[in-house]
């Protein structure tokens, strides 16, 4: 309860800390990255908090469903949906999750790397 008191994704949801919002849905929020690293870089997150992906059990489809609709709609209205674009979940210490609310990275706008550094 406290962890969610204190979650900056949780007061973007809320409006308690500025963000610029792209687009929202019945369980989602999406919004800019406040450091991006491509052209298109927005964070899509569950306005309902939950950890991270490892954290995501049987009642969480509709919400993961949400979220991809979600970026569909997104990467249409960003004019990255023909060229192609990233999903990307970063979780625990060895992928470099910094915020402990759920977010997927949708990033586009240029040729990306594979597999990622
Ligand atoms: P992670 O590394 O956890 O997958 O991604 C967290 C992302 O959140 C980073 O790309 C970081 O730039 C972004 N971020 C962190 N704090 C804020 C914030 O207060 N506002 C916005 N818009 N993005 C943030
Ligand atoms: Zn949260």
């Amino acid at each position: 309860l406290s962890d969610r008191a204190d979650c900056i994704f949780c007061k973007i949801v809320a409006g308690e800390i500025p963000s610029t919002e792209v687009a929202s849905s019945e369980f989602s929020h999406a919004f800019r990255d406040l450091n991006p690293v491509a052209p298109v870089h927005v964070l899509v997150v569950p306005k309902a908090h939950v950890r991270d992906a490892t954290e995501l059990g049987d009642d969480h489809g509709a919400t993961l469903a949400d979220m991809l609709q979600l970026a569909r709609s997104i990467a249409t209205s960003e004019g990255i949906i023909d060229g192609g674009y990233r999903l990307v979940f970063n979780v625990g210490d060895d992928a470099g999750n910094s915020v402990p609310h759920l977010h997927m990275h949708v990033l586009g706008g240029r040729v990306m790397a594979w597999p990622p550094g």
